[in-house]
């Protein structure tokens, strides 16, 4: 379906007036209070619209009846991850230090039960903050666990057991995504990423199975605390989907900074013993750790919304299919984040909820758009990227293809010594000179590669790049002053309009 119904239109005005809208006790009930969820309640509420929203107990660790209101990003993914990234670089900090003259003469003591507490203080704060957000909207927060139990029926349980039920014109299903265990001999002795941003005890002996950003971050984590950290996964090469160019520099900086890869490597069995967890490999490995950590994927948290009473159309994975104004099937009922069969980040999630109520309530049909959204993957060092790798343009582009690329031991390592390599890529389309993707793994990474991704977003050429300023010295003055081709290549398929 590409237009919307005229009756969504005419939605702009839900809680205005009308006696069609009198007859349900919200315009919109929202389940699920994570970051889809918040901005979706609290733009519905600002154009007018009157809005409910369901959200579990808080707590760090998720499960089916816990949660907490601001969701994974605040809770238990973004923002909590990002806190022990930064604590943990302070570890390669301290040592390239010594070279620049600081005299750090005796042990360097780091306090794990401190930043876990603050850590903590942190996200209850921003879990505040939310809350407070949601009611200076006018929005109604229940604390409870949300069901459909009709196209505009929505049943909650509360902890106590007792269950409300309220009608709703539009329900919004944003209940995120949870991680899943493999299904392996003594799995119950793994974590997920949820436990791993909260431990009691830092670990020195980490294995962790997974080759995604999630698996790739905690790995540098707690390398950058001192732990012995070994990395399982399936392919030749971690962050699948990424750069292979970029992926072959993720691994090499990483098994630099002292992580053990084991590609192609799974896990078989987990043994508890006295000197910690026995990890079994399917090529015969045996090690001990203290923590194992699986990072082996999400799935949609759709099971207990009762959708088959509905009939609320699932993928094979079990997410919720929506189109791109974010609607199922059922014509109340609408998804929006993790939960659905689209991207999974915070800002995509974010830019759905607002696209939603745009739609639904402020008489503003609105896309979300998928193109040229950047990301980036927390590593020690870190990899940003935009737009396409080498591999989706050799698929996706419309001819050949300039590559670009810039190998550097950035300016700092000179003196502190540390050996260390940065990578930078631009692609650009040979016959329009538009840049179509770029990508950088080195340090301040994501801090850079947010302004490139303001200018391919706006269809920015390389004669643009090559005519701006650069900042003296940076890294990220290579981004502009790279003025030879390191290959051309070409694209395979027909064509798409880039
Ligand atoms: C470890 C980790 C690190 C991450 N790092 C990044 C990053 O650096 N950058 C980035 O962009 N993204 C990151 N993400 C992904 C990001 O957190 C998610 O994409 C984002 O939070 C999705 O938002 P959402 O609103 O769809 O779901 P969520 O934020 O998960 O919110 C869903 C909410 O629904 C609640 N809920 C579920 N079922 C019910 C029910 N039946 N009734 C009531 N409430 C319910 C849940 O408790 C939850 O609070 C990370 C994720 C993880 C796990």
């Amino acid at each position: 379906m590409t237009t919307l119904p005229r009756k969504m239109l005419i939605d702009g005005e839900v809680g205005n007036s009308g006696a069609e809208e009198a007859q349900y006790d919200f315009d919109l009930f929202v389940i699920g209070a994570g970051s889809g969820g918040v901005r979706a309640a609290r733009f519905s509420a600002n154009f007018g619209a009157k809005v409910g929203i369901c959200e579990l107990p808080f707590h760090p660790i998720s499960s089916e009846v816990i949660g907490g209101v601001g969701g994974t990003c605040v809770i238990r993914g973004c923002v909590p991850k990002k806190i022990l990234v930064y604590g943990a670089s302070y570890g390669g900090e301290t040592e390239d230090a010594r070279n620049y003259g600081w005299e750090i003469n005796e042990n360097v003591n780091f306090n794990w039960k401190k930043l876990l507490q603050k850590k903590t203080d942190e996200i209850i704060r921003l879990n505040g903050i939310y809350k407070k957000l949601l009611s200076n909207s006018g929005v109604k927060l229940f604390e409870g666990e949300g069901k459909i139990v009709g196209p505009n029926e929505v049943e909650l349980t509360q902890l106590d057991g007792t269950k409300l039920s309220y009608s709703a014109k539009h329900i919004l299903i944003a209940t995120g995504s949870r991680a899943q265990r493999p299904n392996i001999p003594g799995q119950e002795l793994g974590i997920t990423s949820d436990e791993a941003l909260s431990l009691e005890d830092l670990p020195k002996r980490a294995v962790v199975l997974g080759g995604g950003y999630i698996a790739v971050e905690f790995a540098s984590i707690w390398r950058g605390f001192g732990a012995t950290v070994d990395l399982f996964f399936r392919r030749e090469l971690p962050l699948r989907g990424f750069d292979a160019e970029m992926r072959a520099v993720v691994a090499r900086n990483l098994e630099g900074r002292g992580i053990n890869f084991h590609p192609q490597t799974n896990l078989t069995e987990l043994i508890r013993t006295e000197n910690g967890i026995k990890v079994r490999t399917d090529h015969g490995e045996e090690l001990m750790a203290d923590l194992v950590l699986f990072a082996t994927g999400r799935a949609p948290n759709t099971k207990r919304l009762n959708l088959e009473a509905v009939g609320v159309e699932l993928d094979q994975t079990g997410a919720v299919k929506v189109d791109e104004y974010s609607r199922t099937n059922i014509p109340s009922i609408w998804a929006v984040g993790d939960v659905t069969n689209r991207v999974n980040l915070t800002p995509v999630a974010l830019m759905e909820g607002t696209c939603f109520a745009k739609t639904l309530f402020g008489n503003q049909p609105s896309k979300p758009d998928y193109m040229h959204i950047p990301c980036a993957v927390f590593s020690i060092p870190p990899l940003s990227v935009v737009g396409l790798s080498e591999e989706e343009a050799i698929e996706q582009a419309n001819g050949d293809v300039l590559v670009f690329t810039s190998t550097f031991n950035p300016m700092k390592n000179t003196i502190s010594g540390r050996q260390e390599k940065s990578v930078m890529k631009l692609l650009v389309d040979a016959e329009t000179d538009k840049v179509i993707g770029a990508s950088m793994c080195g340090p301040d990474s994501p801090e850079i590669m947010q302004g490139i991704a303001v200018a391919l977003k706006c269809g920015a050429t390389k004669a643009q790049f090559d005519s701006t300023v650069g900042i003296h010295p940076s890294a990220a003055e290579e981004f502009v002053t790279m003025r030879s081709v390191t290959r051309r290549i070409s694209a395979t398929k027909a064509k798409t309009n880039l």
